[in-house]
């Protein structure tokens, strides 16, 4: 029979089971977070309805651990995008706090008991600080960088770059997921707004001159942008 009970504005489902083998009541959780109860025989029904009311918070705290287990395990990140290609990633424990490092052709994600928004931080820093050694790269190689007064790494929704008419370029970290010449045409396309603030025949023969092969890059981010997500 399935049962439901509130307990401090909790609800808990169970289910309670006649097993005449059983010589008591039996509360048992299974892994996935299934309260059953198993009573010897019918009459013990209401005392089961009452074991999980007395039972309640210890229910409650039993399920939410393993809500947080299930959360923690590293769903999307079994895989991390860099600059176009993916690696596997390692999950260890042994670390109070999320930690992921890049080893050459690996990640190593130190999770110790966290949820997944908790990787998902680790991961947004990682790219973020990608983002500072790669972006600053490739402005140089354009032979920007005396022209740039600030870059700032952001996390816009729907802009891979921009750039304010005080110099200042904005680039989004998702970036870092895609192909690297993908990146440098985001660049020379941001730096070409320092010429020309607007997105003229010239702008565009100007970012050619970068970037040859910019329209191929621009319809690579208007195909597959919406997926560097995790
Ligand atoms: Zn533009």
């Amino acid at each position: 029979m399935k049962h439901v009970i509130i307990y401090r504005n909790n609800e808990i489902n169970f289910s309670v089971k006649a097993n005449h083998l059983a010589k008591r009541i039996i509360l048992r959780i299974s892994n996935d977070g299934e309260v059953n109860v198993t009573i010897p025989s019918k009459r013990f029904e209401r005392e089961a309805i009452q074991l999980v009311q007395k039972k309640g918070a210890w229910i409650l705290a039993h399920l939410n651990k393993i809500n947080r287990e299930t959360e923690s395990k590293p769903k999307v990140v079994d895989e991390i995008q860099f600059l176009g290609n993916k690696y596997p990633v390692e999950v260890l424990g042994g670390s109070k706090r999320a930690k992921l490092k890049f080893k050459t052709n690996k990640f190593e994600l130190y999770l110790g008991n966290h949820t997944y928004d908790d990787v998902r931080v680790e991961l947004k820093k990682w790219y973020t600080t990608r983002a500072r050694e790669v972006i600053p790269n490739l402005i140089e190689n354009f032979g920007y960088s005396d022209r740039v007064k600030r870059i700032a790494i952001k996390g816009q929704k729907t802009c891979w770059g921009s750039c304010s008419t005080k110099n200042n370029l904005n680039f989004n970290w998702k970036l870092m997921m895609a192909p690297f010449e993908v990146v440098n045409y985001v660049v020379a396309h941001e730096l070409t707004h320092l010429d020309h603030m607007d997105h003229s025949a010239q702008f565009w023969s100007a970012v050619q001159e970068k970037c040859p092969d910019y329209l191929r890059h621009r319809g690579w981010l208007k195909h597959h942008g919406r997926l560097l997500k995790f």
